[in-house]
């Protein structure tokens, strides 16, 4: 049950529904391993791919199948695969889209786990891998080589957010004949579209917004349907990152609320983003809907909306973010985001603390920097938490 046609609320309430026989208005968990068969003939025929249904849930279950559906149709992708974390997703990506002797450039400012992959993992395998940095758009293109498979970034950045140009980088991509592998989750699936701006294949951690109210873990792969046969079909029967089906039913009830929610924290992310800016104790603020973001103009561009989260960086470097940090009342300490709690870190000691400092100044980390994910409090009670909590900093 899926009209191409709805709009993207409608489409993350109805998208993708298996009804059952019981005729459920909320989507039915489908906690099972097997499937049982009418017959031997059928079980046959199943196996064969002759006969449509189900065969076990390492291969495909009906509710991972709802919520793989409704993604589909909310990312304007033709198939999909769910996973059992972000990370199950972005390495089934990656790693399907090379072997070895291939060449692999991505943008230097990933999130810590995607950047071992790139920079650790692949090369084991005999994979080449280039980082360079996202923004920069001759460093793609010098980057290329004749093995060059693929590009690989996520727009906007942890915990920066800075953004990369998605449709000028897919365009070198193309013309070096490499897919691009776009890390989609701070935008979300609302506010930018990486298949319509050239990508080949969309990643999520399900984690994150979609489910939105920290319970469980989940992600995505998202392509084209000639891709995901050729080059996830059998990595994924065989190797077993599937997800839970009782976490496939969290996700799909975090999916109806999605735009409500996404809209909420990133109208409140723009109010706290002003109310730091002019704040004296704060040296910078990155907001992707601010008009003082260095890449306004591109964001202006790819994205429909500002983010859910804030970047800002205090005058007074690792004591203060840690003072203001142990000030806050609402906005509680963790790495985590996307979730209806505010939540803030401090990368430079927490999920970028395995970067050289060298590496984390690349990339805009200082020990000043703060990391801030807006939830579903008042902007009103977030804001004078924070001014109270800036006054002890
Ligand atoms: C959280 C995150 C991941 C990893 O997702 P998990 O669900 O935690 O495995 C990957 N990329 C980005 C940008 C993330 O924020």
């Amino acid at each position: 049950m899926t009209n191409r046609n709805w709009k993207p609320a409608t489409t993350l309430v109805h998208g993708g529904t298996n009804r059952s026989q019981f005729g459920e208005t909320s989507e039915a968990i489908y906690l099972t391993q097997g499937f049982v068969y009418d017959s031997a003939e059928q079980a046959e025929a199943r196996f064969k791919g002759e006969d449509a249904g189900f065969v076990y849930s390492r291969y495909a279950n009906p509710t991972n199948d709802t919520f793989e559906k409704r993604m589909c149709a909310l990312e304007g992708a033709e198939d999909a695969r769910a996973t059992a974390s972000g990370m199950a997703a972005v390495a089934a990506a990656l790693l399907c889209s090379v072997k070895a002797g291939d060449h692999v450039v991505a943008a230097q400012a990933l999130f810590g786990s995607c950047r071992w992959i790139v920079e650790t993992l692949m090369p084991r395998y005999g994979i080449e891998t280039t980082l360079v940095d996202g923004r920069d758009l001759q460093a793609w293109e010098q980057a290329v080589r004749p093995n060059t498979k693929l590009f690989f970034l996520e727009s906007p950045t942890n915990p920066t957010l800075e953004v990369v140009d998605i449709a000028a980088v897919a365009k070198i991509a193309n013309g070096a004949g490499a897919r691009v592998v776009v890390d989609n989750v701070f935008a979300t699936p609302l506010q930018q579209k990486p298949l319509e701006l050239g990508a080949h294949v969309v990643v999520y951690s399900a984690t994150k917004h979609i489910d939105g109210q920290g319970r469980c873990l989940g992600g995505i792969v998202l392509s084209d349907k000639k891709w995901i046969d050729e080059n996830l079909h059998d990595y994924f029967r065989h190797t077993g990152p599937s997800l839970s089906p009782f976490n496939a039913w969290t996700l799909l009830k975090g999916l109806e609320t999605l735009p409500l929610r996404v809209k909420q924290q990133t109208e409140s992310a723009a109010k706290i983003a002003d109310f730091l800016a002019d704040h004296p104790k704060v040296a910078k603020v990155l907001y992707p809907g601010r008009k003082d973001h260095p890449q306004a103009d591109i964001i202006a561009r790819q994205m429909k909306g500002g983010s859910t989260l804030v970047c800002l960086e205090l005058k007074g470097g690792k004591g203060s973010a840690f003072n203001l940090s142990n000030a806050l009342d609402i906005i509680l300490i963790s790495n985590n985001l996307g979730d209806a709690k505010s939540l803030i870190t401090h990368p430079a000691t927490t999920t970028h603390k395995n970067m050289t400092a060298e590496a984390r100044a690349q990339v805009g980390i200082t020990d000043g920097t703060l990391r801030l994910s807006v939830g579903l409090e008042d902007p009103v009670d977030l804001v004078a938490d924070l001014d109270q909590a800036l006054a002890q900093a």
